[in-house]
């Protein structure tokens, strides 16, 4: 079995990857076009089961050319700081929405399937109360909510258009190793791990749901491996958080105090909470995430601390530091 992994240089494909390459029999071939999110440092290169290619998902002959030895996709490549798509939103349609539609258009040309689309809890909105089920209109309020909500929509259209076998999977905020510093976990902790201030927006009262990355991966690979086709699966994790909770925990972690932080202008049009009801993906998929949020972020900030090779190039080349 073949199967075509966008973006998995990048945080969560790669961890997805990683995870299959050590545990599953499938053939692996990453397309990703490295751009500032992405590293093969964060590959196993040289694995007998995994092949690498660098390349757009919008270049309609190279995605046709892998698509025509795949036997299922998972697509994890996006523009994925919403911050960046505030500042700019063009890479973010022109990935997130054209992209998509690329690679929907080979899938189907050669009838590849399982097709798993992975979304984001962003494209519901923000809610102050209760949870989302999978049902909910979607009410995206950043560019890059709006365009990752326009690649799902596109995918679902797909399966109910044409029958292509499409999953999609809509999650909360995940944290883990080898995220790009300028997300708030890596960033916060490599800048206090340099004795530097952390930037916290607004007031930080904004509350996401926090997940591990190796059990969205898993929520992942149970959408390809079980669900069914046309569904979409929420994967949360079930640790909501304001930004200042979380904040405190990782000034806790790094022996850090308050007087490390910097109050910063509010992201504009910043959502104030999301929240997921993944309670299908229990159901159906039997899906529970398995790190408990207190030990993963300790082994989070303690892999951050071990691996400064890592992380400081990402940040010198970002202009973060
Ligand atoms: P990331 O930014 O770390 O990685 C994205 C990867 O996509 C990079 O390796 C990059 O090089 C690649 N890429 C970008 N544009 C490309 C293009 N045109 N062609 C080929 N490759 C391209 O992102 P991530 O945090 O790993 O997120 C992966 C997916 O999960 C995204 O679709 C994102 O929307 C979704 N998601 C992320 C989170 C989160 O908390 N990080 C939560 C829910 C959903």
């Amino acid at each position: 079995m073949n199967l075509l992994v966008t973006g998995a240089a990048g945080f969560i494909g790669s961890s997805y990857v990683r995870g299959l390459l050590a545990d599953g029999a499938a053939d692996i071939t990453v397309l990703d076009k490295l751009t500032y999110a992405g590293t093969l440092t964060n590959l196993p290169l040289g694995h007998p089961r995994l092949e690498f290619v660098q390349g757009d998902i919008c270049d309609a002959a190279l995605v046709d050319k892998l698509m025509s030895g795949a036997d299922q996709v998972v697509h994890f490549a996006a523009e994925s700081h919403v911050d960046r798509s505030i500042q700019g939103a063009a890479a973010f349609v022109r990935t997130n929405v054209l992209g998509t539609q690329t690679l929907l258009d080979a899938a189907l040309r050669h009838r590849v399937g399982p097709f798993v689309h992975v979304s984001t809890d962003e494209v519901y909105g923000s809610t102050e109360t209760g949870a989302w089920p999978e049902d909910r209109p979607l009410r995206p309020t950043s560019p890059y909510a709006a365009s990752k909500a326009s690649s799902d929509l596109i995918a679902l259209s797909y399966h109910r258009t044409h029958g292509l076998d499409v999953r999609v999977t809509r999650c909360s905020n995940n944290y883990g190793p080898h995220q790009f510093p300028e997300k708030i976990v890596p960033l916060f902790v490599t800048n206090l791990l340099d004795g530097r201030k952390v930037p916290l927006y607004g007031d930080g009262r904004n509350v996401r749901d926090w997940l591990h990355v190796e059990d969205h991966c898993l929520g992942v690979d149970l959408v390809r491996t079980k669900g069914r086709p046309g569904e979409v699966y929420n994967l949360g994790g079930g640790t909501e958080l304001s930004n200042r909770e979380l904040t405190g925990l990782l000034l806790a972690a790094c022996g850090a105090g308050w007087d490390r932080v910097e109050y910063v202008e509010d992201r504009k049009g910043h959502d104030l909470r999301y929240c997921v009801d993944w309670s299908k993906a229990r159901t159906e998929l039997g899906y529970r995430p398995r790190h408990d949020f207190t030990s993963g972020l300790a082994e989070t900030v303690a892999w951050y601390r071990d691996h400064r090779e890592w992380w400081e190039p990402l940040k010198r080349g970002a202009g973060l530091r």
